[in-house]
């Protein structure tokens, strides 16, 4: 653990104990993420590929055998807020605290017997940036109650419950590659994850030791329109696969995508929506052959390809996330793509060490001329997933 996190956990636990009176039980730590490929493939069965990112939520917890859950993030304001595990509804409730509150529903409706809990945390994940901070906290709440109440749950199946609980109790249609990746990622490694059956490698990623960095670019920018464009996408995407006769658009083989766009007559709406998952599931599977031949600088261009579909095809991105790619591969980086649903968040960038203050620079400028918001840019090291800190 790095000298950072390990203040990190203290910090939270000291706060704990002001909070609740006693030293928390433990402390536990889940990443957000950021996703190298694979965008808008996991609601049609297809492959993703995150990976863990070095922001992490930190939560101090104690077990309770009261039915009484109490709740504190260190990053809203507020009081404790009290439930009874037995009351929890979902959709009940539209505070930050249907995350948590969320997870222990899951858990207790799948039988497993979570008597109650005090919760305190606090997250350097940046919420709402598309970085999965709503993960973070799902998944960190749901490895400690593992561990307090001994349900020997694996990372997969936390992920699983955890999702449920953003589905069912929060109310957001969200895949399962954010939880998952929280969960199950590796230090130094991407995860490649299969949203069908949710089979899962660790891929090296390890892009410090051969000299390049990864950069996030926050656009700070959500556009309002994204929620309704997100459903006529997924409808877009179950049309298609009902007009060629599949479960879901993962089950088109690359190979006879031009077949298969035949077929779909002159829909051209939906053509496009089809070609770019068909395209992106395959970009997956080659990024994942050139990691695991070592040959992490030919990734480049398929990641500037994947941004292009998801521009031209899937019409998902917006001015300020295609000034940050186009910016950032005249400055000279090797790829770059946006990440995560679209309409706004963050775009990731692949470079040379060297490269990175002048590609920085250049993005920045350009936001500056365009009179966008200025974005926020860090460097992401492929960082470990959820695990016990104290
Ligand atoms: P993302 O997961 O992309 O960051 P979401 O909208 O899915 O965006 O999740 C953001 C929500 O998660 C916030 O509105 C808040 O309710 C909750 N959240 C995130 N971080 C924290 C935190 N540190 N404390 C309390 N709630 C948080
Ligand atoms: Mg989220």
């Amino acid at each position: 653990m790095s000298e950072s996190s390990a203040a990190a956990a203290e910090a939270v636990a000291a706060r704990f104990e002001e909070l609740y009176g006693s030293a928390p039980d433990g402390v536990w730590a889940a990443p957000g993420r950021v996703n190298l490929i694979g965008e808008h493939t996991d609601y049609n069965d297809g492959f993703v590929m995150p990976f863990a990112l070095p922001h992490t939520a930190v939560a101090a917890v104690s077990r309770r055998d009261d039915g009484v859950l109490r709740l504190h993030s260190a990053d809203v304001e507020g009081p404790v807020v009290e439930l009874t595990v037995d009351g929890l509804t979902p959709e009940s409730d539209k505070r930050w605290t249907a995350y948590p509150a969320g997870v222990v529903w899951a858990l207790r409706e799948a039988g497993h017997a979570v008597t109650g809990a005090d919760v305190h945390l606090a997250s350097t994940v940046p919420s709402g940036a598309g970085l999965s901070s709503s993960a973070a906290l799902e998944v960190v709440v749901a490895l400690a109650l593992n561990d307090l109440f001994g349900l020997g749950l694996r990372g997969w199946q936390l992920a699983r419950l955890s999702q449920r609980a953003e589905n069912v109790y929060v109310g957001a249609p969200v895949g399962i590659m954010d939880q998952t990746a929280s969960a199950c990622c590796e230090a130094g490694h991407a995860l490649f994850l299969d949203t069908r059956d949710l089979s899962q490698r660790q891929i090296p990623f390890d892009l410090a030791a051969e000299g390049m960095r990864l950069l996030v670019v926050d656009t700070q920018v959500k556009h309002s329109h994204s929620e309704g464009e997100y459903g006529k996408r997924r409808e877009g995407c179950e049309k298609g696969a009902a007009l060629l006769g599949v479960d879901a658009l993962r089950d088109v083989p690359y190979e006879e995508l031009d077949a298969a766009l035949v077929r779909l007559g002159d829909d051209e709406e939906v053509r496009r929506l089809v070609r770019h998952v068909v395209t992106e599931d395959h970009r997956v599977e080659q990024v994942v052959s050139l990691l695991e031949s070592g040959d992490t600088r030919a990734i480049g261009p398929l990641l500037i390809e994947g941004h292009a579909s998801l521009r031209d095809d899937f019409r998902v991105s917006c001015p300020e996330l295609d000034l940050v790619v186009d910016t950032a591969v005249t400055a000279g980086a090797l790829g770059a793509r946006m990440t995560g649903g679209g309409f706004g968040g963050s775009a990731i960038v692949l470079a040379e060490e060297a490269d990175v203050p002048v590609i920085t620079k250049a993005v920045e400028e350009a936001f500056a001329s365009a009179g966008f918001k200025t974005p926020r840019v860090f460097e992401a090291v492929p960082s470990a997933g959820a695990r016990r800190v104290r």
